[in-house]
């Protein structure tokens, strides 16, 4: 279970004021695929690039769950 990871993160984006850290990216992973994700600072997302999913935050806390990822369009690559 990734409890501790997601207690660390929460109080980590809490103190920041909601401003992801690069350094928090290398620490929290895909649901799905377990590969890295990008923070899109525009959308305030956590895209990831293989599944084509975007993850929104609530609260300031990213929402790594794959029902509430949005679906990217294909043409968007990046
Ligand atoms: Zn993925």
């Amino acid at each position: 279970m990734a409890c501790g990871i997601l207690s660390h993160i929460k109080f980590k984006t809490r103190y920041l004021g909601g401003y992801m850290d690069h350094r928090l990216l290398e620490i929290i992973a895909c649901p799905l695929c377990h590969g890295k994700l990008s923070y899109d600072k525009e959308n305030f997302e956590l895209i990831c690039k293989f599944d084509r999913l975007a993850f929104p935050f609530r609260d300031g806390i990213p929402v790594l769950l794959e029902n509430e990822a949005r679906i990217l369009p294909t043409e968007e690559n990046q």
